[in-house]
């Protein structure tokens, strides 16, 4: 089944730039799947398009078999990991987590439970009730992926999530991230601009170019991990 499917996308942003020119792109459900490319070959731009937090200004664009607008009607089943993990200060680790729940409805004891068991997931149960700023840059991502797979998305979408940490912490979190993929099957949107990155994660890496932002070519990719 499809994930994801773009049709002759473009987009121009006011000021001119055409940073997405007839890009065309299927994703199979379960896939994980690289977005790479140099800076400024509109990778964002189809991650923020597919994700319904900007427009395109052509083509089609349907996400587990909806528009995308329609997919905003149905909270939890689609989660974004940026660069900078966009956590809530005063809120605790746990509340953070939690908070796709809350905009869900879901009562605050499964909550809580839920919440909990993400963080066990990412190792993390025992900062639970610090905030923030008491974690690490590496913590703090992974209490990012906790909040986004909290609600048991099935496409994931991470923009350039590892790229400010360091290289140990990398390596720590790209084995994570495989083995949530493994353990909860969702499909994955992953942009970076580091080749190894890459072909080490993915099933599948889109290789695009700029001026237009386009896709330049496919590779599949035999990966070391059992997949
Ligand atoms: P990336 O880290 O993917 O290279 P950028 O640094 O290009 O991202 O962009 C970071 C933010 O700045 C994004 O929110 C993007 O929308 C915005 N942005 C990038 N280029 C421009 C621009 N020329 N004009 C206005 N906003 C921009
Ligand atoms: P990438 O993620 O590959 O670095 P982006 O999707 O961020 O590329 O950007 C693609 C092109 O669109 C770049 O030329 C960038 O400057 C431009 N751009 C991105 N966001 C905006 C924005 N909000 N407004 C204007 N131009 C933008």
């Amino acid at each position: 089944r499809v994930a994801v499917s773009l049709r002759d996308v473009s987009k121009q942003y006011t000021g001119g730039t055409w940073a997405l020119q007839g890009v065309n792109m299927t994703v199979r459900e379960g896939e994980f799947i690289s977005l790479l490319g140099p800076s400024g070959c509109g990778k964002s731009t189809v991650l923020r398009t597919v994700a319904g937090l900007q427009t395109a200004t052509a083509g089609s664009v349907e996400i587990l078999g909806s528009s995308v607008n329609a997919i905003k009607e149905r909270p939890g089943e689609i989660a974004f990991v940026f660069q900078e993990p966009t956590l809530m200060p005063w809120r605790s680790v746990l509340a953070n987590v939690g908070l796709p729940l809350e905009l869900m409805g879901v009562p605050r004891v499964e909550r809580r439970e839920r919440s909990l068991q993400m963080l066990e997931m990412v190792g993390l149960q025992s900062v639970a009730n610090k905030l923030p700023r008491q974690l690490s840059g590496g913590m703090k991502m992974r209490v990012s992926i906790a909040r986004a797979l909290v609600s048991k998305p099935k496409l994931l979408m991470l923009d350039e999530p590892f790229a400010a940490l360091d290289e140990i912490t990398r390596q720590r979190l790209h084995e994570e991230l495989l083995k949530l993929w493994e353990r909860f099957g969702m499909t994955v949107l992953f942009v970076t601009h580091n080749v190894f990155e890459a072909v080490y994660l993915s099933s599948r890496v889109i290789v695009m170019q700029s001026n237009p932002g386009r896709i330049r070519t496919e590779l599949k990719v035999s990966a070391a991990y059992p997949r």
